[in-house]
């Protein structure tokens, strides 16, 4: 099977290639503009691969997609392409408009065209996967509020979430207009080797290992749902094969914790792991510092993921503690990449006014 991998150079992208890849079954084309936030490092490994090759082009460029598209003939696109750093988006909207919008808007009209020309089998086995966030449905307002399903009305409240949000509806809209099959996910935060240290995870992990003050938004009691990047790539692949068309299908981690919470769990593990640790200090946690809040910072997001364990029989299997230990340990034995990717984003989302 032949799949056509948007963004495949990117945190998610890239795990998601990977384990097409050593599956041996798919033939992989990624197409990757490859700006700040690719790292093409992680796939070197499979460069030589004769099931695997890369392009470097923007999804907005419609025509050249196209042409892509018909010369590789995919059975499946999944469309993983983003500006996808909400700090970024409220800083500069205007690269979330085009690449989230404008490209998914292009994608679909290249895919369209290419669906036209299919015929018989390689027509009715064809599929557009978008992949999305929970972010689409707003903030849940209080601890006891039941957590996102399939059918909970979109409230996006970052120029981010609003953006995948209208990329959302111009997928659905494709398929209810012209017939695109297509299927829609929305995922909650993802965490795993291979993310840029702009995000809560790594971005912790390498303030503390830098002896760093380590931001925390707010007073951190934001609550996020956490999702181990193998559990959702094993998801997507599923769908790839049993995914029912015209639905969408919520991707959770079931491991809510508020943000002070996990940022107090990596230090304390960390505390065990170093003996040595920088700056005179003895526990990472005297790191925290409490920075201004995220503007429309949304409280929190809770994914109930039923449809997919009901449909598909897939669930999220890593236990949040030990997928952290392997993330953490990732890092720590993958210095050099990280200090190399703090150089292209730290400017964006350093320390801002503490409180
Ligand atoms: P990422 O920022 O790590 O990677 C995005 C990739 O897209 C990069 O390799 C980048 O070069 C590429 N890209 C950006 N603009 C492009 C363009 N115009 N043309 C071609 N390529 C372009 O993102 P990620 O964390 O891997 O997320 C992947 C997808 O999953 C995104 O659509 C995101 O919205 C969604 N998502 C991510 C999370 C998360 O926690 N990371 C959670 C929910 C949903």
């Amino acid at each position: 099977m032949k799949c056509l991998v948007t963004g495949g150079s990117g945190f998610i992208g890239s795990n998601l290639v990977l384990h097409l890849i050593n599956n041996q079954k798919y033939k992989v084309l990624n197409i990757d503009k490859l700006t700040y936030a690719s790292n093409n490092f992680f796939l070197n490994s499979i460069n030589n691969n004769s099931l695997y090759n890369h392009k470097k082009i923007d999804i907005c460029e419609t025509k050249k997609i196209f042409n892509i598209l018909a010369d590789f003939m995919p059975d499946v696109i999944l469309h993983l392409a983003a500006e996808s750093h909400v700090d970024r988006s409220i800083e500069k909207p205007g690269e979330f408009i085009k690449t989230n919008i404008i490209g998914t808007f292009s994608l679909l009209e290249a895919s369209l065209k290419y669906y036209s020309t299919l015929k018989s089998r390689k027509k009715s086995n064809f599929l557009f996967i978008h992949v999305s966030t929970d972010e689409v449905f707003g903030s849940l307002k209080n601890l006891s509020s039941p957590s996102f399903t399939e059918n909970s009305s979109y409230n996006p409240n970052s120029p981010y979430s609003a953006s995948k949000a209208s990329s959302d509806h111009l997928v659905r809209s494709w398929t209810e207009t012209f017939n695109l099959p297509s299927i829609i996910t929305n995922c909650s935060n993802n965490f795993g080797p291979y993310q840029l240290p702009e995000k809560l995870i790594p971005l912790v992990i390498s303030k503390a290992l830098n002896g760093e003050k380590i931001p925390v938004f707010g007073n951190g009691k934001q609550i996020r749902d956490w999702l181990f990047v193998l559990d959702h790539v094993k998801a997507l692949s599923k769908l790839i094969t049993n995914g029912k068309i015209g639905s969408t299908y919520n991707i959770g981690g079931n491991n809510e914790l508020r943000n002070i919470d996990l940022i107090k769990k990596i230090c304390s593990k960390l505390d065990k792991l170093i003996k040595n640790k920088p700056n005179d200090i003895s526990k990472f946690s005297q790191l925290i510092q409490h920075v201004d809040d995220r503007p429309g910072h949304d409280f929190r997001y809770a994914i109930n993921s039923n449809k997919i364990k009901n449909e598909l029989g897939w669930k999220a299997e890593a236990n949040l503690s030990e997928a952290l230990d392997i993330t953490i340990k990732w890092y720590l034995e993958n210095r050099t990449w990280y200090k190399k990717n703090i150089s292209k984003i730290t400017k964006r989302r350093g320390l801002r006014k503490s409180k």
